[in-house]
């Protein structure tokens, strides 16, 4: 690692991303983002599906491309300077609850669901709730049960893929007196009675991929789709988190801060008027920083990985990771839009759109506030 040499098959995978992100990704992105797309992208997603770069976590078993978290993680950067929602979509089901907490049964049905090739099926991870976001120990939906079923009743909100994935993984409580020991995991599919979607969100940003609640009004699932023990749930939802942080917020966020770079750069090396100021220090040296944070944003992405492909407790790796690079990312689209001016500030370029699409990089997955939080009493706490 410590070499940095990437492997033949990283830099294959590398280059299909690439070439995916740019020829397929970016003309459709822009149409979703500015509403010009009704439908949902399931062609897009069935020609990921198709390359291997849907599920790149799951076993190949199963279907999937069988990649380990640092590959995940380059490609996901890839994809992202494409479209950050569509590169998020695809880090959602490559790393998802059945592979970290499903035993060989749960892995055996849901996998290939979510690994599908030729007909893709999307995964959701659905903690949050109208009351509990930050404070994920205090949801409220509930699973009870009833001989060797649980009956789920509640409400989610703001779940990416909330009404489009075909496996969710939902985190009930048995108990609610014993807070967040009796918080449970369970997977539900998506065709589930009494599992009904609510308003899809018109969001900021990252538009391309789908936010919505739902509620669950008696839904029934037998004990067997139980995610480990009942009370296992907030440390699965957190061991999914940790490596969520890294793909999703990570590698995504390096991808969405080099489409603002590359953007920028390529502006001042062809527009016209644009190629006699790119000398000046006043430019070039925001452009260095930009570069700069870039970097060190994607050696804390492929640190982390490796340390999580070899089970190196990571510590308080991740929440330094998540709200370093989301804040560079944020830091570089703001650049990119102030380099370009007035260009930025319309349509005609796409900065305006990587500020939209990054500032969710400081919000989901834990915010910032709450990963320094945790940072700060991992790494100051002695
Ligand atoms: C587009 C989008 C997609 C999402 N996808 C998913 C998903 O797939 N699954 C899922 O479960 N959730 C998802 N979420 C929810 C997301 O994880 C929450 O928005 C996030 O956890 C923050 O919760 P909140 O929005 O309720 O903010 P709140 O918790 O209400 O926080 C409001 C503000 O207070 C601050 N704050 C709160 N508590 C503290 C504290 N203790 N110390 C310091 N500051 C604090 C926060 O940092 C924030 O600035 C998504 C959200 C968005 C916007």
């Amino acid at each position: 690692m410590i070499g940095f040499e990437l492997s033949g098959e990283q830099k294959q995978w590398q280059k299909k991303a690439q070439a995916f992100a740019q020829e397929e990704i970016k003309p459709l992105a822009w149409k979703i983002d500015k509403g010009l797309t009704r439908e949902y992208h399931w062609p897009l997603l069935a020609k990921m599906a198709k390359q291997g770069l849907l599920n790149m976590g799951g076993p190949e078993v199963y279907g999937g491309s069988g990649l380990d978290i640092l590959t995940i993680s380059m490609v996901l950067e890839e994809l992202a300077v494409g479209d950050g929602g569509i590169s998020f979509t695809a880090s959602l089901n490559s790393y998802n609850a059945v592979m970290i907490a499903g035993n060989e049964e749960q892995q055996k049905k849901f996998l290939p669901l979510l690994c599908d090739t030729e007909n893709p099926g999307l995964a959701a991870f659905a903690l949050t709730e109208p009351n509990a976001g930050s404070d994920a120990g205090s949801i409220r939906t509930e699973a009870r049960r009833e001989g060797n079923e649980y009956v789920l009743n509640g409400e989610k909100s703001f779940i990416s893929n909330g009404d489009v994935a075909r496996v969710y993984a939902i985190f009930a409580t048995v108990d609610k007196g014993k807070g967040i020991k009796g918080i449970t995991g369970f997977i539900v599919p998506g065709d589930a009675e009494g599992l009904s979607p609510g308003k899809i969100e018109d969001k900021m940003g990252f538009r391309s991929s789908r936010t919505t609640g739902f509620f669950l009004n008696d839904v029934r699932i037998p004990e067997t789709y139980r995610l480990g023990q009942e009370g296992d749930g907030f440390k699965i939802a957190m061991q999914e988190l940790e490596v969520l942080r890294v793909l999703s917020c990570g590698a995504v966020g390096v991808g969405v801060a080099r489409a603002a770079y590359e953007d920028a750069l390529r502006f001042f090396k062809t527009v016209g008027d644009a190629k006699k100021i790119m000398g000046q220090q006043a430019i070039s040296f925001h452009l260095a920083d930009m570069l700069a944070s870039i970097e060190a944003s994607r050696l804390m992405v492929w640190k982390n990985s490796w340390m999580l492909d070899n089970k190196i407790p990571v510590g308080a790796m991740t929440s330094l990771t998540k709200f370093y690079v989301s804040d560079t990312a944020v830091e570089v689209a703001n650049k990119g839009v102030q380099l370009l001016g007035h260009h930025a500030y319309t349509e005609q370029y796409p900065l305006e759109k990587y500020v939209r699409d990054a500032k969710l990089l400081q919000i989901y997955e834990g915010t910032n506030e709450i990963t320094r939080l945790v940072a700060s009493r991992g790494v100051f706490s002695n």
